[in-house]
């Protein structure tokens, strides 16, 4: 159907053919006359038609114009003239109110760029930009009890590279994207948010990026700052890995060795927080091995990265542990920084320093909410989903655009403001 059927009663349909693909439908409204809003006449007097083009798609790939011929009436006793309504759009644009909702609602899906709007629709790029810049202006969300702050890339071009996203931890919904993560933009943001709104944040996740730290305790009073548990053991796994390569970097000279071989192209198994028993045919060593036999040769190499590994593996397992009781988990932290220390590996003593100096909210991290430990894992899909955003559209040059999309496409309840009359 081409119109609602509301419309339908009221058009005259003159004449419809298709030309270059586009279907062409010639309207107007039937003529039910008008009072004239200088002497209150009613008539039906009709002064000229007035053609207007309007696009006006209703299915995906299947263009539509209408050619609205526009009834302007001339009253017959007192001469003064007015327009007929427009049942299709408000009078400044050339695109029918069905045809923006079907754009708004195309673009609800994060997966869809503006460039396939404007295919489907066939109307402009630009015209649809401007259609989602002008309903889609988004309010953010409100705080909830736990939130989680976490970067993501935006562009090379700029010179602040990366957003801040703040996600509800419960339900996912994005509450707000700030343009960068610096100290001053999230203390002017937070400084304009009402004092018991930000009161009602009992937990703030992090990584371990001292800005954040810093900032949020003095606009969140009542939050307690938790260490993104998954960042830690990805700071963990980066010491092994340079200890990997370093490692690596002794076998380069020789690309067939067993050394390179193992660092190189089975690195990932250094990784795992399991290793199978199970032999699979190796096609560089020309026999069965399971993963904990090539574990065997990897640590056979060196001393350091078999130490390495050992304290990656003590790392997971702390993480893993179901604590009750923050002491006990404080005390074993304790104990293995102190591991790190020891370990005489630069890489770990490294990371025993920037373990320290985040202990308190590592510790944090092991309080559990509703069964489930508060961390930033929930909220790894959201950021994908906005990477993806940027991937499909090439980029956002424009920062408040790419914020709405987020806050409209990726929050399920999420409205734009069109209201045809
Ligand atoms: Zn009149």
């Amino acid at each position: 159907m081409l119109f609602s059927s509301a419309k339908e009663e009221e058009l005259e349909i003159s004449s419809q053919f298709e030309k270059k693909g586009v279907l062409y439908y010639e309207v107007k409204l039937i003529n039910r006359g008008i009072i004239c809003k200088g002497c209150g006449t009613y008539h039906t007097n009709v002064k000229e038609y007035i053609h207007k083009k309007i696009v006006h798609s209703i299915y995906y790939g299947k263009p539509c114009t209408i050619l609205f011929k526009h009834r302007r009436f001339l009253c017959p006793k007192c001469g003064k003239t007015a327009m007929d309504r427009n049942p299709f759009c408000s009078e400044s644009c050339r695109i029918s109110d069905q045809t923006i909702l079907n754009i708004l609602s195309f673009l609800k899906r994060y997966n869809n760029p503006f460039r396939a709007a404007a295919e489907y629709f066939r109307v402009a790029v630009s015209e649809v930009i401007r259609i989602f810049d002008r309903y889609c202006q988004m309010d953010r969300n409100p705080f909830t009890k736990v939130m989680c702050f976490d970067e993501v890339y935006f562009s090379r071009k700029r010179k602040k590279k990366y957003v801040l996203v703040i996600i509800n931890f419960f339900n996912r919904a994005i509450i707000d994207v700030l343009k960068d993560r610096d100290k001053r933009t999230i203390a002017s943001y937070l400084k304009g948010i009402d004092l018991k709104e930000r009161n009602r944040v009992e937990y703030a996740c992090i990584d371990m990026n001292d800005s954040y730290r810093e900032v949020l305790p003095r606009y969140l009073h009542n939050a307690t700052i938790v260490a993104d548990s998954f960042h830690v053991v990805k700071r963990v796994g980066k010491a092994l890995d340079e200890v990997r390569k370093k490692v690596m970097r002794r076998y380069e000279s020789d690309k067939k060795s067993d050394g390179y071989y193992l660092l190189k192209y089975r690195e990932e198994i250094l990784f795992g927080d399991s290793l199978s028993d199970k032999p699979v045919y190796n096609r560089h060593f020309h026999l069965p091995l399971s993963e904990f036999e090539l574990m065997r040769k990897m640590k056979e190499l060196d001393k350091e990265l078999a130490d390495a590994y050992d304290l990656y593996q003590a790392y997971l397992s702390f993480n893993n542990t179901d604590y009750m009781d923050s002491l006990k988990a404080l005390n074993d932290l304790e104990e293995y920084i102190n591991s790190c220390k020891v370990s005489g590996i630069k890489e770990f003593i490294d990371l025993s320093n920037t373990l320290s100096n985040w202990k308190t909210e590592i510790i944090n991290s092991f309080c559990k909410l509703k069964g489930q430990r508060v961390s930033n894992g929930p909220i790894e899909g959201r950021n994908s989903l906005i990477k993806k955003i940027l991937k499909i559209a090439n980029g956002y040059s424009n920062f408040d655009r790419f914020r709405n999309r987020i806050i409209y496409s990726l929050n399920k309840f999420a409205t734009h403001s069109f209201r045809p009359d």
